[in-house]
Formats: C-alpha cells, sequence, structure tokens
C-alpha cells in the first residue's frame, strides 16, 4: 500500500485547485478520477469557452441550507485571485455579460492551466480509477481503486453532482458521505430546462426558437431579468435556468414579457392601432398569436380592436397578463441537461473555512458535491475554486 499525505477523489474544477494548492505546500498528493479525461466538465461549459468566474461574485448568488457558509471561503479566495492565476498563465479572456468571464479561446487552456499547477506542485494523476472501498485507517483513509489501495492521511471528496452522468457524474460523494455518518441534504436538478405540462404543448410548442428577454419569477419572489427561450421540449434560456433553482416541483413561474407601464404609453402614443399589431411591435409575433389563443386570454375576453377601444379594466387585465405572464412547468428535464445538482452534504457538517468534516477529522467535500449552487454565470466554477483553494490550505 502506498502511502500520501493527501488523496483527492474527482478531477474536476474543485479536486485540481485543491490538489495543486495542497502539492505548494509540499504535501505529497495523489488525484484520482474514474474519467479518462481530466475535466470533462470544464472541458465543455461556457459553450466550450468555460465561464469560469464572474467579477460580481458574492454570498447572495448562492444557494445553501446555511447563507453564511459561503462567504469565508468566497472572501479567502476570491474572483479576483482566480482573475489572476488566469492571467499569470497569460489566458486571453473576456467579459461577455452581466459580469462572466469567459477564455477568447477555449476551456481546454483552464484545464491545461490547472493541470500545469498540479504539474509544477508534483501532483500525482491517475484517471480511470474506480473507487472501490473508502475505510477509516487510523487518523486517515484507505482508498481501493482500480486493483491498488492507497493510505492517506487526508482525503477530500470533489467528486461533483449528479448532472451530465454521460461525462462521469455519480453519486459517489453522497454514498461516502452517508458512509461515514454525514447528512446529505435531498438532491435535485438546477440550471435546467422546464418542460411543459400536456395541455400547454398545443400552444407553446410551435413557439420552438422564439427567444425574448423578461423577468422571471418564482414563488419565493425571487426574480431574474435575462432571456426566455422557447425549446421543442419548453422553455430554457438563461432566465428559466436560474429561476429552474428556485422551483419546486408543482409551483408556477411568472414572466414578465413587458413592463408594467409599456401598454398605457402604447394606448397614449398609438391609440387607434389595434392590440395584435401593437403587441406584434413589441414581442414576437408567433409569441403574440399563442398569447391570444391562451385559456387565461380567452377567459378575461380579450379580442382584438383599436387600443383606444380597451375600457380601463380591460387594459388592467391585458396589463396583468403580459406582466405576469403564468407557466405551470410539466417538470424539469433533469440530470440529463441540469448543469448543476442542487442539496448534498449538509453544510452544517463542514467547516466553512476549511471544508473538513465536523465530526471525521481528516476528510474534506468540496465543491458541488456539497449543498451549494450558484447562480448561472460563472458562480458555480468559483465555489468550486474558492472551496478547493480553502482545503487545499490545510490537508
Ligand atoms: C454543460 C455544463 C456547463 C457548465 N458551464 C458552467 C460555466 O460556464 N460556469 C460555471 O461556473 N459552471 C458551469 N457548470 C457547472 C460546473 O461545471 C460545476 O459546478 C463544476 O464543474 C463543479 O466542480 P466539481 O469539481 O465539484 O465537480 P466536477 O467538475 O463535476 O468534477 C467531479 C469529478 O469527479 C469525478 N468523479 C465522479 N464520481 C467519481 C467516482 N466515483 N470516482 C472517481 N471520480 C469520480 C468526475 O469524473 C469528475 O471529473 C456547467 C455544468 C455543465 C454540466
Amino acid at each position: 500500500m502506498k502511502a500520501w499525505d493527501v488523496i483527492v477523489i474527482g478531477a474536476g474544477a474543485a479536486g485540481l485547485m485543491c490538489a495543486a494548492e495542497a502539492g505548494k505546500r509540499g504535501r505529497k498528493v495523489l488525484l484520482l478520477d474514474h474519467g479518462k479525461r481530466i475535466g470533462r466538465k470544464i472541458l465543455m461549459s461556457g459553450g466550450g469557452r468555460c465561464n469560469f468566474t464572474n467579477y460580481f461574485v458574492e454570498p447572495a448568488a448562492y444557494l445553501c441550507g446555511n447563507p453564511h457558509f459561503v462567504k469565508s471561503a468566497l472572501a479567502r479566495y476570491t474572483q479576483w485571485d482566480f482573475i489572476a492565476m488566469v492571467e499569470k498563465h497569460g489566458i486571453a479572456y473576456h467579459e461577455k455579460t452581466l459580469g462572466q468571464l469567459f477564455c477568447d479561446d477555449s476551456a481546454q487552456e483552464i484545464v491545461d492551466m490547472l493541470v500545469k499547477e498540479c504539474e509544477d506542485a508534483g501532483v500525482t494523476i491517475r484517471l480511470r480509477a474506480e473507487i472501490l472501498d473508502v475505510e477509516r485507517l487510523g487518523e486517515g483513509f484507505m482508498v481501493a481503486a482500480a486493483g491498488q489501495e492507497d493510505s492517506c492521511l487526508s482525503l477530500v471528496v470533489a467528486s461533483g453532482g449528479l448532472s451530465m452522468p454521460k461525462i462521469g457524474a455519480s453519486p459517489f460523494g453522497y454514498k461516502l458521505a452517508e458512509q461515514f455518518g454525514l447528512k446529505v441534504l435531498p438532491t435535485r436538478a438546477g440550471l435546467v430546462p422546464f418542460t411543459l405540462q400536456p395541455e400547454d404543448k398545443e400552444t407553446l410548442e410551435p413557439l420552438a426558437g422564439v427567444s425574448l428577454p423578461v423577468v422571471a419569477e418564482s414563488e419565493d419572489g425571487t426574480r431574474f431579468a435575462e432571456s426566455l427561450l422557447f425549446t421543442h421540449r419548453g422553455v430554457s434560456g438563461p432566465s428559466v435556468l436560474q429561476i429552474s433553482s428556485y422551483w419546486q416541483a408543482g409551483e408556477q413561474v411568472r414572466f414578465e414579457l413587458l413592463p408594467a407601464g409599456r401598454l398605457a404609453q402604447g394606448v397614449a402614443d398609438s391609440p387607434n392601432q389595434e392590440l395584435k399589431t401593437w403587441l406584434s411591435r413589441h414581442l414576437p409575433k408567433r409569441l403574440v398569436e399563442a398569447l391570444l389563443v391562451r385559456e387565461e386570454w380567452v377567459r378575461e375576453k380579450i379580442t382584438n380592436k383599436p387600443l383606444k377601444q380597451y375600457v380601463p379594466k380591460e387594459l388592467a387585465a391585458i396589463e396583468r397578463l403580459l406582466s405576469v405572464w403564468p407557466l405551470k412547468p410539466g417538470g424539469t428535464e433533469g440530470y440529463r441537461t441540469a448543469e448543476v445538482t442542487l442539496g448534498g452534504v449538509d453544510t452544517n457538517e463542514l467547516s466553512s473555512k476549511t471544508m473538513m468534516a465536523n465530526k471525521v477529522p481528516n476528510l474534506y467535500f468540496i465543491g458541488e458535491v456539497v449543498d451549494v449552487t450558484g447562480w448561472l454565470g460563472g458562480y458555480n466554477f468559483q465555489w468550486a475554486w474558492s472551496a478547493g483553494w480553502c482545503a487545499g490550505q490545510v490537508v
């Protein structure tokens, strides 16, 4: 059995960062992954350009059972620290929108950068290593993987969440946490498109390809002003992905298709214009056609006529339908397409400074396997970098 100071399970974003940091401190580190490539999610992230962090990272951008938990790690290893590393490696990047930073060329550059950091720090990386068993061994651990047994003092679990099983996602980390008596909060898909209820399919499916800026709002009042995209399977786009993390099965989502007050302005500016024509000037035409046949509009008896002919009560109803367009999703597309997994190892079990399990000394959990989920826009990678860095300072 070979002895290491640190074994990190999962050569993804968090694991690579942690292994490199521990190696820099002179620790003898083994980084294991069951896949045949390093950082597969990094490679496919951000459409192949990796949205690696965000200028506006702040604790409020994270969902977590304990909203204070992320504060320490995000403050100790910030977006500016990661940007400095990216610049040190000469990687060109740009801000796309809303503070989101992407590589100019390819996500491969981020993987290469992290691998170089690991190599320079003397980290041993072993791929295709299916973990068969993990046991407590004195104050440390024994890890059996792919016909080999290794021991370590510190064991770091960075095996990620459940999204995209095709590229190696597994429940390994949750099972290991439970094996050591740690609480794991229920998991569900986040940053994921919605599917439609059967009754909405006929009206909304033909809208596939239509996209527009909206404000999406969940039942708990969380709001995101980003775009909405109709697809063949339902609705997607950044506003939907964001709000999906705040949505529970059976709930409604509301979309502000037109800002309140715009219709009143329309009545003043273009009183002779018919509603349908006016709406088509402000919204995609195919969406207008679909809206007018939707049940709520029919129930409100809204028919097409010049704007000046609508009485105030009717105008108020139209305004309401446009500013809180209700949609009750049938469900989500699930882990197959979700970018992240909500829930996971309960943060009450971990030290927010080191990520070590309070009741299992020398066992650490970092990255997405922990009950911390960020918004769309580089927040999830920043959590992985920050948590990985913090554990890397102490393992
Ligand atoms: C399509 C897509 C695009 C995304 N784009 C972005 C983006 O642009 N910006 C952003 O911030 N976030 C993005 N995310 C989210 C981001 O990828 C994750 O939050 C982040 O990768 C989590 O890092 P991690 O190290 O915890 O897990 P991962 O990066 O998933 O790494 C976990 C590693 O553990 C390995 N592993 C799993 N099980 C085992 C096991 N049993 N034995 C051994 N190894 C195991 C896996 O092979 C994997 O290499 C995206 C996600 C997806 C799916």
